[in-house]
């Protein structure tokens, strides 16, 4: 493996100061980890750079269980299990984790492509995992076709989130978890530029920001809507 001169020596700089400077001022904290792990949610997100889980949702070490890839997609169940089901199933079972976040991103690369796969032929790799975002390009034909190329980036980007959400309740583990209410599914969106996280509200049938309420509590806003 190469690594660029400066990106490995910034890289070795941040290990020696979290050794000295974060982990060393924790040591209990991490020493109780050590013990083992109580996540509190499954986080299926983009490989994207620019999207950091526990910066975003000020979570620490622990607590979020996190399955990446480009376009946080679910693969649907096949025979061959895929590392995401596997990783998914061990969260459920192996420790108990009661839910599952799927949460996707504006400007995601991969939602790009998507919409534009004559510029992925160079990546024909990328060209077929994004096989498993084939419905999420259906509903962007057969509702937003007239729409420019920035508004569907965006809607593609919702509608890939409830399509993948789809994917991850056919999975027999989340099947099986679901059917004793045992484990809860939630569609997000974060919106770089903002800072906005966008909830799917099943209800409304949109994503709505996470506004605080007077008391402190989490209330849904109105937010962005899809129409058909
Ligand atoms: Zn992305």
């Amino acid at each position: 493996m190469s690594w660029r001169g400066f990106d490995v020596h910034k890289l070795h700089h941040g290990l020696h100061q979290f050794k000295t400077e974060v982990h060393a001022i924790n040591e209990e904290f991490f020493g109780q980890l050590a013990q083992g792990q109580t996540p509190d949610a499954v986080f299926i997100t983009c490989s994207d750079s620019r999207i950091v889980p526990s910066l975003l949702t000020q979570t620490d070490p622990g607590q979020l269980f996190i399955v990446r890839n480009a376009g946080n997609i679910v693969p649907p169940h096949t025979d061959a299990s895929s590392g995401e089901e596997a990783t998914i199933e061990y969260a459920l079972e192996g420790l108990n984790v009661k839910n599952i976040i799927i949460c996707g991103h504006t400007k995601c690369g991969a939602m790009a492509g998507v919409l534009q796969p004559e510029k992925l032929t160079n990546m024909p790799s990328v060209e077929k995992w994004l096989v498993h975002a084939q419905k999420t390009k259906g509903i962007i034909d057969q509702h937003y076709a007239d729409l420019d190329f920035d508004y569907q980036h965006s809607v593609v980007v919702q509608e890939n989130v409830l399509v993948q959400l789809e994917n991850l309740r056919a999975l027999p583990c989340v099947a099986r978890k679901l059917w004793k209410r045992e484990v809860e599914l939630h569609g997000w969106v974060y919106e770089i530029e903002t800072g906005e996280v966008y909830v799917y509200d099943p209800i409304d049938e949109e994503f709505e920001p996470i506004r605080h309420g007077r008391d402190g509590s989490l209330e849904l806003a109105d937010g962005l809507s899809m129409p058909r």
